[in-house]
C-alpha cells in the first residue's frame, strides 16, 4: 500500500495488459516515492473526504505506455507525477474537482468533460522535489 486506500497495483495498472506489464517494467523508486507523495498529499485525504472509491484509470506511465495512449511528451504521468481517477457518481466530480482546488497544492488539476458536458474524469499532478506549485486548474472537454 501506498497509503490506507491506494495501492502500488493500482496506480500500475493500464487497461492493455503490455502497458500495464512496461510499466511494472520500467518504474523506479524515485516515480514509486513520487507516487507516495501525491497519493498522501493529495487523493488520500480526497477520498476520505468524499467517503467513495476513487477507481485510478492512468498512474505512472512507462514512455511507451505514454506514447500509446497518446500522452504528452513530457507528461508528468511519466515521472510518478499525476493520477488520472473517477468514482462511480461522475457529478460527484465536480465537487471532488472543487475540494482538491480549494484546499489542496497541486500543479496541475483538470476536469475532462465528454462532448455532452458530463464529467468524466480528473487528472492531478503534484511534484514532489518542487518548490513552487504551478496550481493551474482548467476544464477540458475530450
Ligand atoms: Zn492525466
Amino acid at each position: 500500500m501506498l497509503t490506507p486506500n491506494f495501492t502500488l497495483l493500482e496506480l500500475l495498472r493500464s487497461d492493455s495488459t503490455d502497458r500495464t506489464a512496461s510499466n511494472f517494467k520500467c518504474i523506479t523508486s524515485r516515480e514509486v516515492l513520487n507516487l507516495e507523495v501525491l497519493c498522501n498529499n493529495i487523493l488520500e485525504p480526497a477520498r476520505k473526504r468524499f467517503n467513495v472509491p476513487f477507481y485510478v484509470n492512468s498512474g505512472y506511465r512507462s514512455p511507451y505506455s505514454n506514447k500509446q495512449v497518446g500522452g504528452v511528451a513530457n507528461s508528468l504521468h511519466t515521472k510518478g507525477c499525476a493520477v488520472d481517477f473517477t468514482v462511480s457518481d461522475k457529478a460527484m466530480l465536480y465537487d471532488i474537482f472543487n475540494y482538491i482546488k480549494d484546499n489542496h497544492t497541486f500543479d496541475e488539476l483538470i476536469l475532462y468533460k465528454d462532448r455532452n458536458y458530463k464529467p468524466r474524469f480528473i487528472h492531478v499532478a503534484y511534484v514532489a522535489l518542487s518548490t513552487e506549485h504551478r496550481m493551474m486548474s482548467k476544464t477540458v472537454i475530450r
